[in-house]
């Protein structure tokens, strides 16, 4: 029997096409809400169309009206599974956002496309159909948001975009995908150990992700602290470190009560307290820092701001990135 599926299109390359001087960009109308189908062979689909953004123009406030859109939905409790279409850019950030905070009950996974609607080996609706198909499987249930392209199933807390152009640029560092889609089916093939969910209302928080590089000092520290600021997250060095002259900043920030998160900026891994030299981790986590969980430093920001949502008391923090 067909599947009630809630099709969400935002925008993106999936929703572009390209014009005559070669430039990508949304038309009049959707691509994807014409000749639809092929789609509707799969599955009897509800579409919503909250917006239409290009990814990069995505915030925190799109985030929640998608979250608050999906728990409609779950509770007039008819809807079996939901595909969310989005530009590319930022798609982790929000699948992961939904993976957070969602309380729908059903599948929700994320796609989008490399190639705009028009070009040749567009990746859209090959990309949609495996989606559909992924939010209409049973095996699909209790995974959390799913990141669904190029034939691969993937968490949203695992997954990036590893490329700018490449198709097959949604990769999971370290983890892999958990499934795969073929002509047959969908095989999930590993299941997430974990998975946290909290309670937001609003999300009001302002939270900025700053890179450490060779030589960084505190000014750029010291600048945000001028501005209103409710966290920072910063990428540091391998397993945790940074420079000496970055310090200042950092210990400025604790003792004004602002959290400051810690990632790495190598693309797999975990931060740790493992060295004892100047703005090494074991001083960084005597200062105060947080150390996150392997997460990468744009969705260490969306837990920021999620968990800020919840609590601004340290020691909650610090257990909530240590999950
Ligand atoms: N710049 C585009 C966006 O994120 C890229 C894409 O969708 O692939 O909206």
């Amino acid at each position: 029997m067909k599947k009630n599926i809630l099709l969400i299109h935002t925008g993106g390359t999936i929703s572009m096409s390209e014009d005559t001087s070669g430039a990508v960009k949304p038309g009049e109308k959707n691509p994807l809400t014409q000749g639809t189908e092929l789609l509707s062979s799969l599955a009897n689909l509800h579409v919503e169309e909250p917006f239409n953004l290009p990814s990069p123009h995505i915030t925190q406030k799109e985030m929640m009206k998608l979250k608050l859109l999906l728990e409609e939905y779950d509770q007039q409790g008819n809807i079996d599974g939901a595909v969310i279409t989005h530009g590319t850019d930022t798609l982790e950030e929000t699948a992961y956002f939904l993976d957070l905070t969602c309380q729908a009950s059903f599948p929700v996974v994320v796609t989008g496309a490399m190639r705009s609607s028009n070009e040749i080996g567009s990746d859209g609706l090959y990309n949609l159909i495996s989606s559909i198909r992924v939010a209409s499987s049973e095996d699909a249930r209790g995974q959390g948001v799913l990141v669904v392209l190029n034939d691969e199933i993937h968490t949203a807390l695992n997954v990036t975009k590893t490329h700018t152009s490449n198709i097959s640029t949604f990769q999971s560092p370290q983890y892999g995908p958990i499934g795969i889609v073929t002509k047959r089916g969908v095989l999930f093939h590993h299941t997430p150990t974990k998975h946290e969910t909290y309670p937001v209302q609003v999300i009001d928080k302002k939270v900025h992700l700053l890179k450490a590089h060779a030589g960084m000092d505190s000014s750029l520290l010291k600048a945000m602290l001028s501005m209103e600021v409710d966290g920072i997250v910063i990428e540091a060095l391998g397993q945790g470190n940074l420079p000496p002259s970055a310090l200042e900043g950092v210990t400025e920030f604790i003792k004004n009560n602002i959290p400051v998160v810690i990632v790495s900026r190598s693309y797999a891994g975990i931060v740790q307290d493992i060295y004892g030299y100047e703005g090494g981790g074991k001083h960084l986590k005597e200062l105060g820092v947080i150390f996150s969980n392997g997460l990468n430093g744009q969705k260490a920001r969306i837990k920021l701001l999620v968990a800020l949502a919840n609590t601004n008391r340290m020691d909650e923090l610090e257990e909530m990135f240590m999950f």
